[in-house]
């Protein structure tokens, strides 16, 4: 691999904290400084955005009995503590304050009012919801949305008119992991190739690229046990082809987690011929 000595490591998505994320661990300065250890540029702090109601928590916000109120002001508290860390490190790496998205039934006026109140940086646009239904939390919540949807076409489809719907509303600067509705599913692959998906997926990337928007190559999937990261390569190729910008995205929950996989998502990034300037959001 002859990487430029110049190609920067960078996070357009990552700095999920225990502080402020029921299923992360250490503080949020704790994962900043793990950043400029291992040589960060820039990386973007993209916390979870509170949920609309009580009703759209995640199970692990239930078993803590973390109300929708409290959820809000921890998200208020991150945002702060976020905006000082970046001042504090200012010298060390360069931080962005962003949100992480959420996409269910009211999500689209929330997030609005959120980005008045708050004004990040910039969103990273997710999909961890299917007909109001979340599919990534663990297997049986996958289950549960297949179950709904009938088959794997009709899951992967309307997964991607939700995405689509998201990006029109939203415009965020960057797509978090693209392809996430392929996560607990072991023949995804023959899936994807499916014509009804690739037209999906297809006209998604078509929208991004018009709206010039970023996609996150994310790499938890590599933490959690997958062979390649979500974008999967069919996908990336496409995305290639039509040169949408690629930038890597640890997705970090965790100190241990910090960078993990970002230096083989820029070696494959490298080899299929993307550009490694990485672009800001932004900018
Ligand atoms: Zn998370
Ligand atoms: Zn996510």
């Amino acid at each position: 691999m002859s990487l430029s000595k110049d190609t920067q490591l960078v996070s357009v998505h990552g700095g999920h904290s225990g502080e402020f994320c029921q299923h992360a661990t250490d503080s949020l300065e704790a994962l900043v400084k793990t950043y400029i250890q291992k040589g960060f540029t820039w990386v973007g702090l993209t916390e979870h955005m509170p949920p609309v109601n009580d009703a759209f928590r995640y199970p692990d916000e239930v078993a803590a009995d973390l109300s929708a109120k409290h959820l809000y002001d921890r998200f208020a508290a991150f945002i702060r503590t976020a905006r000082r860390l970046k001042a504090r490190h200012a010298n060390e790496i360069q931080l962005l304050v962003g949100m992480e998205t959420e996409t269910y039934c009211g999500t689209i006026d929330w997030i609005n009012t959120l980005v008045d109140t708050f004004e990040p940086d910039y969103l990273v646009g997710s999909v961890h919801h299917v007909y109001d239904l979340n599919f990534d939390f663990d297997a049986d919540a996958y289950r549960q949305t297949m179950r709904h949807a009938g088959n794997p076409a009709q899951l992967y489809c309307d997964y991607f008119d939700c995405q689509l719907q998201m990006i029109e509303a939203l415009r965020p600067a960057v797509i978090g992991h693209f392809d996430l509705i392929r996560i607990f599913d072991p023949n995804y692959r023959q899936h994807l190739q499916l014509p009804t998906v690739r037209e999906k997926f297809m006209r998604n990337l078509e929208k991004i690229k018009q709206f010039d928007l970023i996609l996150d190559l994310n790499t938890r999937a590599l933490y959690k046990g997958a062979d390649e990261p979500y974008i999967s390569r069919p996908i990336l190729e496409e995305a290639r082809r039509l040169g949408i910008a690629v930038v890597p995205g640890d997705d970090s929950h965790s100190v241990a987690t910090v960078g993990y996989g970002i230096a083989e998502a820029i070696a494959r990034l490298h080899r299929l011929g993307f550009d490694t300037n990485w672009r800001r959001p932004g900018t």
